[in-house]
């Protein structure tokens, strides 16, 4: 399986990083090595002194498919859930500054905790809630609506590039209050009320 991640795709959080706001989606990779499952902990890398945490509704692929129309895209998801895309911000700034692939800052082990899977039927999907508690305090809210390229769109264009299989996740972008994380900080991400991602920095 592969991870797809989205970047910059909520306003609020690309002004407070000073990014260019992209006339079309910015994508990444990570491999299946960064997963975490089942509320593992995420064990904190020493490359970096500033791993920031960006809270991101996953969507979960369960059909094949490439150059998928936007109007089809809702076939191939029937679950979604949350993740965090940790990023090594420190790294991330020097690998950009030199224009340099992000990999090492994005794609690392363990960079890519996620949620059990939930049916989407359950929710209003352009009008949905998550957000991220750090050691109970409140650090990111986001609702779909503030999402410049809509997940259909999403699955749109990365389907061009990437076949799309069975399994693959997409991490849809982060809004704003993105911040860094420290050994012992316990993170709890909430879609709507409903706690489903929840773990420990070790
Ligand atoms: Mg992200």
């Amino acid at each position: 399986m592969k991870i797809i991640a989205i970047g910059r795709n909520y306003a609020d959080h690309v002004a407070e990083l000073k990014n260019e706001r992209p006339d079309e989606p910015v994508v990444f990779l990570k491999p299946d090595t960064a997963l975490l499952r089942n509320n593992a902990p995420f064990f904190h890398p020493s490359f970096s002194e500033d791993i920031h945490h960006e809270l991101e509704v996953v969507l979960k692929i369960d059909r094949e498919g490439k150059f998928i129309e936007p109007q089809f895209a809702p076939k191939y998801f029937s679950e979604i859930g949350l993740g965090i895309d940790f990023t090594a911000r420190d790294l991330q700034s020097k690998l950009k500054s030199k224009g340099l692939p992000w990999e090492k800052a994005k794609a690392f082990n363990g960079s890519a905790p996620v949620s059990s899977f939930h049916a989407k039927e359950k929710y209003n999907l352009d009008n949905l809630n998550f957000h991220l508690l750090v050691n109970g305090e409140e650090r990111q809210r986001g609702n779909t609506h503030q999402m410049m390229f809509g997940f259909n769109e999403l699955i749109a264009h990365v389907s061009q590039y990437f076949t799309l299989k069975k399994g693959d996740l997409i991490f849809t972008g982060t809004p704003a209050g993105v911040g860094k994380v420290a050994i012992g900080d316990h993170l709890e991400c909430f879609l709507e009320d409903e706690l489903i991602l929840d773990f420990h920095v070790k």
